[in-house]
Parts: structure tokens; C-alpha cells; sequence
């Protein structure tokens, strides 16, 4: 056996897709993770829950390389993130390899973050064809097969700001699905939503978990964390309080920052 096939078999054999372990993050003086643990399996939605501030986005920032550990490791697909060890000694990874890792990596914002010069098809196709080389045929059949899940190939052609919202996300999750991803992480997506577009989205978000789709999910919004969730992990204050499977955790929570945390979120 090859070491390729021998590291592909590693990485089959470990179910866990992003282990973190440690996870220790400073802004200047402001501790803002506290040493987070934290597993995710193939396959598995785990939606993040927890008060503002909390540090529930920089953990979600740190594991897309938006920024770097202060210490502690995080793993994705058996390898670890930003850093290498190469014989015995930690080296900051090169760009290219930090690239290659965010590259299979697709992330959600709450402000969709679309390219307002290209049209929704434009966005979705752009980095398939610039950092993956598809051609550009493939890459707008691809396309087309995304925006039709996200219900919206009858709005290919449109503009960002020819979109509603709700539009303008699904358009955003398109994007990120174009490049195929091993996960997708998701910064409470449907925040900058007015209501009525709230639906729409999730709806989508629904499909995808159901799908197998490995997903991270910062959300407030607690009634899909209930139904899409396999696991819910409620940080506070840069900890992780609890988790577990979403009825144990938002019926029966254990720790009493949880049951206020819920009480005022309900
Ligand atoms: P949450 O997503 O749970 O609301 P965040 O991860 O956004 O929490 O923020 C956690 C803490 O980190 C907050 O106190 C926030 O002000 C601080 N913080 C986040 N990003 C930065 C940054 N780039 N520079 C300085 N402080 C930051």
C-alpha cells in the first residue's frame, strides 16, 4: 500500500471531520476561547448556540483559517489546520496549503457577502472556475444544478441587489456548495433577515443536513437547531457549557447559564 492509500485509509477510519482540541484565542488582553473542545463527525449538523459574544464565530473563524490559534490544535479530515509538524516541530503551514484546506471549507456569513458586480450564476461559478480550474461549461452546469436546489435557477441571471435577502443567502449557500466542501460552516445565516425570509433559508439548510452534509451552525434560531441538529454544543464566555443531542439540551439543560441562555432566546 502506498502512504497516499495508507493516509486515505487514516482518514476514512477516523470518523471525526474537525477536532479541536484546546482551543485557546486572545484579541490583545481579551481572552475570548478558553481552551473549546469540541468534535464533529462526518455526516454530523452540530449547531453552536450561546450568548453574543460568546465566542461562537471565532471559533468558526479559526477552524476557516479567517484567524489564527493562539494555541490549542484543530484537525480537519485527519490534518491539522494553519500549522504542520514536521520532524517534531510545529511550522506555520504555506499559503498554498492554507488555501488548499479553506478551499474545502464552505462558509456562510450573516451578511451574505455576495459579489455585487456579478450576477447570482456569476458568484456561484467563480471559484470553481478560478481556484479549481473547471471549466467554465462544467462549472455553470454545476451552477445551475445548485441555484435549482436553492430554488432559484429562475434568478441565475440576477443581480445581488436585485435580491431579496432570503435570495441573496441561498444564493451565498450555492456559492459555498460549488466548491464541493467536506464541511460547511454556517454564521447565523438568517440573523440579517427580516422574518418572513428566515423560512426560506433554513429550509434549504434543512435539505442539506438531511443530505449528509457536515455542518457547523451558529443559529439562534432554536427551533432548527431542535429539528436539524444531531448535537447541540451551548457555549458562554469562551467555554463549552454543554452539549449533547438538542432534546437533552434544550428541554432538559443541566447547567443553569443554559437554562437562562434558553429561557431568554424562547
Ligand atoms: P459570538 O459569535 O458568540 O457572538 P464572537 O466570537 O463574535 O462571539 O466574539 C467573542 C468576543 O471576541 C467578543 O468580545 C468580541 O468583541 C471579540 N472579538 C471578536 N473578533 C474580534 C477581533 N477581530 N478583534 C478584537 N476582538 C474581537
Amino acid at each position: 500500500m502506498s502512504a497516499a492509500q495508507e493516509h486515505g485509509e487514516q482518514r476514512h477510519q477516523d470518523r471525526h471531520l474537525v477536532k479541536a482540541v484546546n482551543v485557546i484565542k486572545h484579541f490583545g488582553h481579551n481572552e475570548v476561547l478558553k481552551g473549546v473542545d469540541l468534535t464533529v463527525d462526518r455526516g454530523e449538523v452540530v449547531c453552536l448556540l450561546g450568548p453574543s459574544g460568546s465566542g461562537k464565530t471565532t471559533f468558526l473563524r479559526l477552524i476557516n483559517q479567517m484567524e489564527t490559534l493562539t494555541g490549542g490544535r484543530i484537525w480537519v479530515d485527519g490534518e491539522l489546520i494553519g500549522i504542520e509538524e514536521r520532524k517534531g516541530k510545529l511550522h506555520v503551514r504555506k499559503d498554498s496549503d492554507i488555501a488548499r484546506q479553506r478551499s474545502r471549507i464552505g462558509m456562510v456569513f450573516q451578511r451574505f457577502n455576495l459579489f455585487p458586480h456579478m450576477t447570482a450564476l456569476g458568484n456561484v461559478v467563480e471559484a470553481p472556475t478560478k481556484v479549481k480550474k473547471i471549466s467554465k461549461a462544467a462549472a455553470t452546469a454545476e451552477a445551475m444544478a445548485l441555484l435549482e436546489m436553492v430554488g432559484l435557477a429562475d434568478r441565475a441571471r440576477y443581480y445581488p441587489s436585485q435580491l431579496s435577502g432570503g435570495q441573496q443567502q441561498r444564493v451565498a449557500i450555492a456559492r459555498a456548495l460549488a466548491m464541493k466542501p467536506d464541511l460547511m460552516l454556517f454564521d447565523e445565516p438568517t440573523s440579517a433577515l427580516d422574518p418572513e425570509l428566515v423560512g426560506e433559508v433554513l429550509t434549504v439548510m434543512r435539505e442539506l443536513a438531511a443530505g449528509g452534509t457536515t455542518m457547523i451552525v451558529v443559529t439562534h434560531e432554536m427551533g432548527f437547531a431542535r429539528e436539524a441538529a444531531d448535537r447541540v454544543v451551548f457555549m458562554d464566555a469562551g467555554v463549552v457549557v454543554e452539549e449533547g443531542n438538542p432534546n437533552e439540551v434544550l428541554l432538559n439543560p443541566r447547567h443553569e447559564r443554559t437554562k437562562t441562555f434558553l429561557r431568554r432566546v424562547k
